[in-house]
């Protein structure tokens, strides 16, 4: 079975890194992680109980997985300052397409999470044309992604750091490898 990180990665061309799905839609730099449903089953049959067995934290291991909520880590910046009013209209304008919640901006980094809309399990499709519609909506406000150390917008290269996956240039990947 192919897992949904890897089904979302394919249709929006990202990269997969453990349970992260990173790289740019209309050229901002996102990391997405699916979050199972925190609801656990019981085995229906014996194979299925011999496969819960099998798992070493029976907890974790859900039968028929559900995939409610996704969280976005997205890195992008401006040359004006950071508006959150702004960035909170979309959210709004956009409530009952896009279930956006718990909107962060800190340091030229947005966390937040999507819920499912009105879907048993939140939808690859759904996901994909969120990323689309804020992406462009954060262009239009003049954000762009850019390495996380220096703000340089040339030779970005990608690196996993603090469970998350950044853009940093090739120089400050240099410098950090030499200190
Ligand atoms: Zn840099």
């Amino acid at each position: 079975m192919v897992r949904i990180e890897e089904k979302l990665a394919k249709q929006v061309d990202f990269t997969t890194k453990d349970d992260t799905i990173y790289g740019r839609v209309n050229d901002i730099f996102y990391n997405v992680k699916i979050i199972k449903s925190k609801k656990t089953a019981q085995p229906n049959n014996l194979s299925e109980t011999l496969i819960y067995r099998k798992e070493k934290n029976p907890l974790a291991f859900i039968i028929s997985p559900k995939y409610e909520t996704a969280v976005f880590d997205v890195f992008a910046t401006r040359s004006k300052p950071v508006d959150l009013v702004e960035l909170n209209d979309f959210i709004e304008t956009n409530y009952f397409i896009y279930k956006v919640y718990k909107m962060n901006y800190i340091e030229d980094h947005f966390s937040f999470l999507l819920d499912k809309n009105q879907s048993f399990n939140i939808k690859i499709p759904y996901i994909a044309q969120f990323m689309n519609d804020f992406s462009n909506h954060l262009k239009e406000l003049d954000y762009y992604s850019a390495c996380t150390k220096c703000g340089s917008t040339d030779n970005i290269t990608c690196k996993p750091a603090r469970g998350m996956v950044i853009e940093i240039c090739t120089a400050c990947a240099l410098k950090e490898t030499a200190l």
